[in-house]
């Protein structure tokens, strides 16, 4: 199985480094440190800062802004580095394995679920789910990757906050200017591109993951709602080339995200419907 995560190193190097917390991945990395964008290391931002030294090319001492307790907590050598494969397949067997550790059916009404037996039944994109109680995910759709982690992060972290019918832009959520870079490379930029080369990208959306036109927000060429997750609306707005003025795409979110799975949660599943729109983009002969 397949998953957006970044490959991981681990920072540890010596016998005593064992017992310290690991750092799997870029933006576990990003998050320790200021996220101010100095330059002071010699990077551009604090994100490619994070991919050096995931890569093993800078140590995480090299950030003179880093705090000296996090550095001694986190180390800042890398040692061994596991696979891809081997780091989506752990990524995914424990948020398996937490899955299974709860109640789905009490979980149920704050995730905008239904209790089946000891099953949940999620709508994703509008599709039943089922998620079994040691945590396997079946449904008549496909269940693609991307999409199988954010499902756990929601079922584990969604508070149950009720809508509140408006929107928001990512950067508007919690945290949400922190991975608002990140967030524009990964998710509202390759989209873009898509809809951009791919002209039924917004029918297809409809179609596919059941979205639905809505008014013309921001004074948008296209506005197309999508419910990813029960209490997850996301509204896509695109805005066509005109009249020398580049094309533009955003996605917008319900405050209550914040409650309902959170800024994190959301980027994964944004990029991981960005992934699938390229990928779906491809298919139809569209290089993206
Ligand atoms: S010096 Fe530290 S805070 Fe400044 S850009 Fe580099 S990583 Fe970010």
């Amino acid at each position: 199985m397949e998953f957006f995560t970044t490959p991981s190193n681990h920072f540890l190097k010596n016998k005593e480094a064992l017992h310290m917390p690991q750092l799997n991945n870029t933006i576990e990395i990003l998050k320790i440190l200021d996220r101010t964008n100095c330059g002071d290391c010699g990077e551009k931002t604090c994100l490619a800062f994070a991919a050096e030294v995931f890569n093993g090319r800078k140590t995480l001492g090299q950030c003179p802004h880093i705090d000296p307790e996090t550095l001694k907590k986190f180390g800042g050598e890398i040692s061994t580095r596991s696979t891809l494969e081997e780091d989506q397949q752990k990524a995914f067997d424990e948020m398996k394995e937490k899955i299974s550790r709860i109640d789905l059916c009490e979980k149920a009404e704050a995730v905008g679920g239904e209790c089946r037996g000891p099953a949940l039944i999620l709508k994703v994109f509008g599709k039943n789910v089922k998620v079994a109680p040691d945590g396997t995910l079946s449904s008549d759709i496909h269940i693609n990757p991307w999409i199988a982690l954010p499902i756990f992060n929601y079922i584990l972290s969604c508070g149950g906050a009720p809508e509140s019918g408006t929107w928001v832009p990512f950067r508007e959520l919690k945290d949400g200017k922190a991975w608002q870079g990140l967030f524009r490379r990964q998710c509202e930029t390759p989209l873009k591109n898509v809809a951009d080369r791919y002209t039924d990208l917004f029918n297809d959306m409809i179609e596919l993951f059941n979205g639905k036109k809505v008014d013309n927000h921001y004074d948008s060429d296209i506005s197309l709602a999508l419910r990813p997750l029960p209490k997850i609306p996301m509204l896509i707005c695109y805005w066509r080339p005109e009249d020398g003025l580049e094309s533009d795409l955003n996605l917008f979110f319900d405050p209550a995200t914040d409650q309902n799975g959170g800024t994190e949660m959301v980027y994964y599943l944004t990029a991981g419907i960005a992934k699938m729109f390229g990928k779906i983009a491809a298919r139809h002969g569209v290089s993206v």
